[in-house]
């Protein structure tokens, strides 16, 4: 393999191609206006492609991109703005937002969370929006960045007064950071840097001297013992950030302090499990700020830590759909507690924000190894968890938790504009930098959907158009566009779970290396316009337990999909009944198992279940 290219080199050479190939995205950045770049210790092996880079065609994800595009797009700038123009003594006109968003309310003992965070998903908005111009090109989409980015900055003053007495300083900072920074990154704002500057050097009197872990939040009394819940360990990601595009060193040092190391990254290095009775997401999200650090310092304990942790979250938090995490909470290994949750709550897996989390951590994780069991993971979590979220309402109602409780249903969260309300735009616009990844010596297809990828190679143009109605089919076809013929390696990913030898064909003809499950199969040719790869991956029926626990709680895979029996009790199967189950002509990718009571079973993927009631996991006859 040839050394990898340089970030900043593949990004020179991304940005001179969207210039000339797409000329919506043009907008020139000037050379002498930009502050010099932070450089960073390591370049991942793979890179990821600009967002303008790829486009999704016809499918689920583009169709949940467009709707959050849509959405914020078309949300009121005087009412997202509301809560920052009461705190500064502006004139605030507009609606309140309702919900998470607005100012007051909130009480721990009534259990009514109006007012919980005000403006705490305003930065989360901003970035969804940022990323949905870098894909789109949208003048319209440009403009209102630009409005609300000087609209906030309108109420910031030097003391950041908006952040007296408030309940979670460090997590709003975090999202108002990602937004402006995205702002300034992807849609080119011109004052976003400069106010996330004043913003942060507001905001450090109101922050601990370090990260603190909940149990040491809670050791430091306070009235309101919500503030026990702020988010300081995931600000390193951010700042890193920052520092990279930015190139000011107050924020590399800054995200230095903010490492959990004593009781999270170091103890996760050296391989302790000490997820358990951790907030979860938050503490998944945390992993990206430890790649952050590898990035960026290049501290391999931190790339130990992050690859540590996402492995302990997958062997022994996880769900057959991917998702993690009942009640928010990370359980201890061994004592049966995923199975334990099916009884006990409906709140199961935080779903945008987790998947959010999720694909970020995965995305750096592949980036660094590229190992394909990322892209697995990536794809159990799409299909299964975020593809089935009802999308956001006009008024903020959300979709929040995954049910996956004995007998369990969607349902709409019971508070406008949560914290999933804010991951949710931008894992949307993510699904375009999660699909393919550029190496040194060609392109990874890693997750399969109707999309199309383009680069250029010296002076040639290349493209690849996937077709597929995968994981509903387990046929793949990709072609090939190219101005001239070139030779670079595309790779495929092999998913592990593959039933019997999957098929690899270029033009009609099988590939003659190996296509091994658990890979990323290589094919390196020189390639012409309209070439066109194949791949056919074998699925069959399988069982998966909940945990070693519950030998009998099983949850039916085809593929990388998770079947869920359509019931309003949990029904019982014979092993040879389940997986006997035949797929129904619905259009909805449904299947029909006989239950050990002789009753015909439907059984649905999590994207196509509406209100019915469901189990997603069911009883085995032992
Ligand atoms: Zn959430």
């Amino acid at each position: 393999m040839s050394s990898p290219i340089s970030r900043r080199d593949f990004l020179k050479t991304a940005g001179a191609a969207t210039a000339s190939a797409c000329a919506v995205n043009s907008v020139p950045r000037l050379a002498a206006a930009l502050p010099a770049k932070g450089s960073v210790a390591v370049t991942l092996p793979l890179a990821t492609f600009p967002y303008s880079d790829v486009e999704l065609l016809a499918g689920p994800m583009k169709r949940q991109f467009e709707e959050n595009h849509a959405l914020f797009l078309n949300l009121e700038d005087d009412r997202l703005l509301k809560v920052f123009r009461q705190m500064a003594g502006l004139p605030a006109p507009g609606e309140d937002m309702g919900g998470w968003y607005d100012i007051g309310g909130f009480s721990l003992e009534r259990n009514d969370f109006h007012g919980f965070i005000p403006g705490h998903s305003f930065g989360q908005y901003l970035s969804g929006l940022a990323r949905a111009y870098a894909v789109t090109g949208s003048d319209e989409t440009r403009a209102k960045i630009d409005r609300l980015v000087k609209g906030y900055g309108e109420t910031l003053d030097p003391k950041a007064k908006f952040f007296v007495d408030y309940r979670l300083p460090a997590y709003t900072y975090d999202k108002l950071a990602c937004g402006l920074i995205d702002a300034y990154e992807f849609a080119h704002n011109s004052q976003a840097l400069d106010i996330h500057g004043k913003l942060t050097h507001a905001i450090t009197p109101y922050l601990p001297e370090k990260a603190l872990s909940r149990q040491e939040q809670r050791s430091r009394p306070h009235k309101d013992t919500s503030y026990t819940w702020d988010e300081t360990y995931t600000l390193p990601e951010n700042l890193f950030l920052a520092y990279q595009r930015s190139g000011n060193v107050f924020y590399r040092e800054m995200a230095k302090k903010y490492l959990e190391d004593d009781t999270y990254f170091n103890p996760l290095s050296e391989g302790n499990n000490v997820l358990p009775f951790e907030h979860a997401y938050s503490h998944v999200n945390a992993f990206s700020s430890a790649m952050q650090a590898y990035v960026t310092l290049g501290s391999e304990k931190h790339l130990r830590a992050a690859r540590n942790g996402f492995e302990m979250l997958v062997r022994t938090q996880s769900f057959a759909t991917g998702g993690w995490g009942p009640n928010e909470s990370f359980g201890e290994p061994g004592t049966g507690q995923l199975g334990n949750s099916l009884g006990e709550t409906h709140a199961s897996f935080e779903t945008p924000c987790g998947a959010y989390g999720h694909f970020k951590i995965a995305r750096y994780l592949v980036r660094v190894s590229k190992d394909s069991k990322y892209g697995d993971s990536m794809e159990r979590m799409l299909y299964n968890t975020i593809l089935g979220a009802w999308p956001i309402q006009a008024d903020g109602t959300s979709f929040y938790y995954s049910d996956y409780a004995t007998t369990g249903k969607k349902v709409w969260y019971g508070q406008k504009w949560p914290c999933c309300s804010g991951t949710f735009p931008q894992l949307a616009a993510d699904y375009h930098v999660s699909t393919y990844f550029r190496s040194s010596d060609g392109v990874y297809v890693n997750l399969f959907t109707p999309s199309r990828v383009k680069w250029t190679d010296g002076a040639g143009r290349y493209g690849i158009t996937q077709e597929t109605e995968y994981p509903f089919e387990n046929k793949i076809a990709m072609k090939i566009s190219a101005s001239e013929p070139g030779e670079f390696a595309v790779y495929v990913r092999i998913p592990r779970w593959v039933a019997t030898e999957p098929t690899l064909s270029v033009n009609g003809n099988r590939v003659s290396g190996p296509v091994e499950p658990g890979s990323f199969s290589r094919i390196t040719r020189t390639w012409k316009d309209g070439d066109r790869i194949e791949l056919e991956l074998p699925m069959k029926l399988s069982l998966e337990t909940v945990d070693a626990n519950h030998p009998n709680l099983v949850a039916l895979i085809h593929g990388p999909l998770v079947l869920f029996a359509l019931a309003d009790s949990q029904p019982t199967f014979d092993r040879d009944g389940l997986l006997g189950a035949k797929p129904a002509n619905t259009g909805k990718g449904d299947w029909v198992a006989r239950s050990s009571e002789g009753r015909e079973v439907t059984m649905r993927p999590f994207a196509t279940i509406d209100k019915e009631n469901y189990s997603t996991y069911v009883q085995l006859k032992s």
